[in-house]
This record gives C-alpha cells, sequence and structure tokens, in this order.
C-alpha cells in the first residue's frame, strides 16, 4: 500500500500581478472564488484516501480564506498533518488569519520578500516592510506557530548589508522556516519585456552564499538550495517533491505525481470550473526514477545514497572537490555546488 500522499491545491487570485511573476493567477472577484471553491471540492470527492500534508499555494490562497475550512472538511486529513497556507503580508488580518487557523490551517508561508521599502518596491509589492513585520506577529497571535517566510536574492540595488538587515530582523521574529529564492526574470512577464537592473551573476552568487550564512547563524539550518529551517521545521509538504514520494495537484496550473505519472492541469480557470472533473495532461507517463531521485535528491542538503551516486563515480571526478561532500556515504552539493546544481546535475546524468 502506498504511503499516503500530500496534496497540493492552487488558487489562482491575485489582487494584482507583481512584475515579476509568471505564475498562473487571475483577477479576484468574490462570485469566481466561490464557484472555484465549490469546482475543487468537486474535484476532490473523487479521492477518499488520507492527505498527510495539504499545501494551498498560488496566486493568493488566503483569498480563498471563506472556504478553506469548508474544503479541508470535504476531505480526509491525517492526524497531525501539516496544512500549509501561503498569505500575502496586507491581507494578514487578525480575522482572516484566525479564520485560517479554525478551518484546520497550521502552518502559515509568508511572502515577505524584504524588509526593506526601496526593495520592495523595485519588487512592485502591495506591502510595506513594517506590514510583513506585523503579518507574522499576527499570525502568531492568531496561534500559528510554524511560521515561514519567503524573501527574494538578486532584487535590483539589493547588497549583502541590505540583505543581513533583512535576515537579522527576520530572525527577532516568530519564525520557525524561511525560504530564499534568487530572482528569475520570466520572458512573459514585465520585468521579462522591461528587465530591471539586477545583481550580476558574481554579486548574486555572492548575495546567495551570504544568505546561506547569515541564516545559519541565525538558527535557520539550510535544508534544500533554496530552504532553511529551525530544527523539525523543514516543509515536510516540499519534502514530498524532493524526497520523489507522490503527490496530488488540484486547480489550473497544479502538477501531480500521482499512481507513477506526472501530469498538469492546463492554466484555464473557467475549464477547471466548468469541467465535471478537472482535465489532466501527462507530462511524463513513465518518469525514469533514477535520474529524478538523482536530480531532486541532489536538491536537499542530505543528498542521496551511495546506491544512486556510486554508478555516477566516473563523472563526478569532473565536478570540483569544494562542489560536493560524501559523509556516512551519502553524496551531497555545498552551498557552491548549489548554486551550479543544474549544471553539475546535468554533467553527472549526461
Ligand atoms: S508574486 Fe504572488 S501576489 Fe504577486 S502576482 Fe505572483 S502569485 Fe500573485
Amino acid at each position: 500500500m502506498n504511503k499516503p500522499r500530500g496534496l497540493y491545491i492552487h488558487v489562482p487570485f491575485c489582487l494584482t500581478k507583481c512584475p515579476y511573476c509568471d505564475f498562473y493567477s487571475v483577477p479576484f472577484s468574490h462570485k469566481t472564488a466561490r464557484e472555484y471553491a465549490n469546482a475543487v471540492i468537486r474535484n476532490l470527492s473523487r479521492y477518499d484516501e488520507p492527505f498527510r500534508t495539504v499545501y494551498f499555494g498560488g496566486g493568493t490562497p488566503i483569498l480563498l480564506a471563506p472556504y478553506i475550512g469548508d474544503i479541508l472538511r470535504s476531505i480526509r486529513v491525517e492526524s497531525g498533518a501539516e496544512v500549509t497556507a501561503e498569505a500575502n503580508p496586507c491581507l494578514c488580518s487578525p480575522k482572516t488569519l484566525e479564520q485560517l487557523r479554525s478551518a484546520g490551517v497550521n502552518r502559515l508561508s509568508i511572502g515577505v520578500q524584504s524588509l526593506n521599502g526601496g526593495e520592495l518596491s523595485a519588487l512592485g509589492r502591495r506591502h510595506s516592510a513594517l506590514q510583513a513585520e506585523q503579518a507574522v506577529l499576527t499570525a502568531k497571535s492568531a496561534g500559528f506557530d510554524d511560521i515561514s517566510a519567503d524573501i527574494m536574492l538578486a532584487i535590483p540595488k539589493q547588497t549583502e548589508a541590505s540583505l543581513s538587515e533583512t535576515t537579522a530582523r527576520l530572525a527577532e521574529l516568530p519564525l520557525t522556516h524561511i525560504s530564499a529564492y534568487l530572482l528569475k526574470i520570466e520572458p512573459r512577464t514585465p520585468f521579462g519585456k522591461t528587465p530591471p537592473e539586477t545583481p550580476d551573476e558574481d554579486e548574486t552568487a555572492a548575495l546567495y552564499l551570504s544568505a546561506v550564512k547569515q541564516l545559519g547563524a541565525l538558527g535557520f539550518s539550510q535544508y534544500e538550495i533554496s530552504n532553511f529551517a529551525k530544527a523539525g521545521f523543514e516543509s515536510r509538504h516540499n519534502l514530498i517533491y524532493w524526497r520523489r514520494e507522490e503527490y496530488l495537484g488540484i486547480g489550473p496550473a497544479a502538477h501531480s505525481f500521482y499512481n507513477g505519472k506526472r501530469f498538469a492541469v492546463p492554466r484555464d480557470i473557467r475549464r477547471f470550473i466548468e469541467s465535471p472533473a478537472q482535465a489532466e495532461e501527462i507530462t511524463d507517463d513513465c518518469p525514469d526514477e533514477t535520474e529524478e531521485r538523482v536530480m531532486l535528491g541532489l536538491r536537499l542538503s542530505e543528498g542521496i545514497p551511495e546506491e544512486l551516486w556510486k554508478p555516477l563515480e566516473s563523472r563526478l571526478r569532473f565536478v570540483p572537490r569544494e562542489y560536493y561532500t560524501i559523509k556516512n556515504g551519502r553524496l551531497a552539493l555545498t552551498a557552491q555546488g548549489f548554486l551550479l546544481s543544474n549544471e553539475i546535475i546535468a554533467l553527472l546524468l549526461s
């Protein structure tokens, strides 16, 4: 019997579109949100298995707060399951966060991005640094004991000093987890069309290595390329992806790895709302297990076991020694290696 799976629910609404983002989302309306929640529940009624993690991602899941209780009541969630919702700081009112908490959400992931006002406006974000800090404190008062903050690296004009100010202020807040993502200029976005001046490759590498060092010193251990946690607070849902375990994705743009196949739901909210069951386009009907375990496992600080890397040893000798470690039989990339993970993985699997 399969281990209980994870469940990802994509919430494709945003109040406004941030200029760097190409996640699938549409403008919010109460009517569409209600229709959307009903369609999610309808799709979930096809599954009676218990889920061990649930993740509401987006988009802006907090806009669906009035319906999250109904969605969670419509499925079986294992006792002790991790239930996460992403939240935008400007929408974190005490009432909404209490509503999420009493609906059964026990982990909040707040899109802080930066605690520097200039960097937030360069990103076109709607919230201020103060609102972001307040959102974390409000979450704590609403009963959340597992709170994550997303921050961004390589923001226009970001320096190691401004980054260290952000991480130091974050460390004073009741956070258990921090994700630090590199700003990526996506072609289909306003930033893609008119790119802002961002730190160059060397400066970006320095910012990343500095984030790893700063966060480690502040008690957040790196457990994945972009993720850092206090002991015991690693994201159980995201570990499902990286350990190549199965999960079901519901909603337009959601991806799944389910019954051995990978599939995606088309990016079309109307079609999702109006279809009796979501359309699912197979992206890989027979994924290569070994290759995926190497690719995903090397994202993690725990790395991959000997049985996976031994057969690749002849190519490993082309990888400079400072980019990886071998400890207790496991091969793992160092922080410097993470910066070149795509190239290293491509070389190992070539
Ligand atoms: S970054 Fe978040 S809030 Fe901004 S457009 Fe993307 S999904 Fe929406």
